[in-house]
């Protein structure tokens, strides 16, 4: 195989996932983080059996588990009469997976352990404080810069989020909308799981506000919750985020009043857009870069990681069709990423009675046929997009 000299930019989880699978593969690797620290604040933690697998590959599953929560199933509320409507298990991915189940690891953390591999390593190298300013190429090898310095490299893999410089240097639209509402997060010691009896991950719908609830361990393992709400569309962020509204959406998911304190507050815009280009020449982007949506099922950044491994085992290729890359990833980010989000979203949103209660109705059977609650796995968990992947060449 021939050593290539890759450089990322974007020290996010696909950026490292995508840095160290290309130096663990023998490449000269370059890590340009534009933060002088990983961003911690509250963002993915469900991590799907497919992308567990990648993990593993990467040897840091056991490092990953350690510091997450394995969790089995996921739970559909209606969230006004606290009716727990169907319960779903990825115990039935046995025999398809070696992960049959999610990990629940916040994103940061799979950052982190990424980094301190490849700093071990010494065909790779990190530089934080680094954001990348300009990008220019020739059919030989891309320039990169940043405030301090300038970088060449084979290929360039833009990892660098959804309002990524990589791909607005290189002009490539970004196709899709946004949602007119926000979505907030709080994060919360309450116990859910005590007070209502669900899950680690729940799902609870409501006509006019509805709520995910996910347990995640925190930095120091002793646990939290996060609690996801959509905002109304006339809400101001000020509003959104006054201590008032805050403990009386906590007091609708049935906190008890005395118990309404909390640890962090996240509130974000919400888009489904993909771009309409994945690749320029010798630059591609991935992740984020390349495509966002609402995070309703846990599917944006395990997408993301599946490019990123895509990539290394591309450029590791002799021969490789470079296009390919694009051919196979923007189709299945539109069909398991933005479709199955948006219709998420639907789902839990539903304001017309009839219409709830006939979508409350799919779920329970859906959950009740086994061959139907496999299927519905399959494509949730993202491992029918996986084995997809493999046939688009
Ligand atoms: C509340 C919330 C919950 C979510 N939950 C889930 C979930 O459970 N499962 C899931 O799959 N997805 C989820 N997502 C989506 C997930 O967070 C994103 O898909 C993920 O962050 C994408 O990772 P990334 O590495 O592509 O981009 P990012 O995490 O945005 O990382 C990009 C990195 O690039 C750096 N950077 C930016 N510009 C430059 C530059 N010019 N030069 C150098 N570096 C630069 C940034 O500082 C950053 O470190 C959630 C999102 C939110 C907001």
């Amino acid at each position: 195989m021939q050593e290539r000299n890759v450089l990322v930019v974007g020290a996010g989880p696909v950026g490292t996932v995508a840095a160290l699978a290309c130096a663990r593969r023998g490449h000269r690797v370059t890590l340009l983080e534009a933060r002088a620290a990983i961003d911690d604040s509250p963002r993915a933690s469900t991590t799907q059996p497919p992308t567990l697998e990648i993990i593993e590959e990467l040897g840091l599953i056991d490092e990953y588990i350690r510091v997450g929560l394995v969790s089995r199933t996921f739970q559909f509320w209606d969230r006004p009469t606290r009716r727990l409507i169907a319960e779903f298990d990825f115990g039935r991915l046995a025999g398809e997976t070696r992960h049959p189940y999610v990990v629940q690891t916040e994103q940061h953390k799979l950052a982190l352990m990424g980094i301190e591999r490849l700093r071990q390593m010494p065909n790779a190298r990190v530089f934080l404080g680094h954001a990348v300013t300009g990008i220019t190429q020739t059919e030989k090898e891309v320039a990169v810069t940043t405030a301090k310095d300038r970088f060449t490299a084979d290929y360039v893999i833009g990892c660098d989020g959804g309002r990524s410089t990589v791909r607005k240097e290189l002009g490539i639209e970004f196709e899709g909308f946004t949602w007119p509402e926000r979505f907030l997060v709080i994060t919360t010691r309450f116990d859910f799981a005590a007070a209502l009896g669900c899950c680690l991950r729940n799902y609870m719908a409501g006509p006019e506000e509805w709520t995910n609830l996910f347990k995640v361990a925190g930095d120091d393992l002793s646990g939290r919750w996060r609690a996801v709400y959509n905002t109304r569309e006339d809400e101001s962020d000020e509003e959104a985020l006054s201590d008032k509204s805050v403990r009386e959406r906590l007091g609708r998911v049935y906190v008890p009043e005395a118990e309404r304190d909390y640890l962090h507050l996240n509130l974000y815009n919400v888009h489904q857009r993909v771009a309409k280009q994945f690749r320029k020449g010798r630059v591609f982007i991935c992740g984020d870069a390349a495509h966002v949506n609402n995070p309703i099922g846990g599917l944006g950044l395990n997408c993301g990681i599946h490019e990123a491994w895509d990539l290394a085992s591309l450029l590791s290729s002799e021969n490789a069709d470079l296009d390919s890359y694009e051919r196979r990833r923007r189709p299945l980010n539109i069909e398991y990423v933005q479709e199955q989000t948006v219709a998420n979203k639907k789902r839990l949103e539903e304001r017309e009675p009839a219409r709830r209660e006939m979508r409350f109705d799919e779920l329970r059977r859906m959950a009740d046929d086994p061959a139907k609650h496999k299927a519905f796995l399959m494509k949730a968990s993202l491992l029918e997009s996986a084995r997809r992947a493999k046939t688009i060449t």
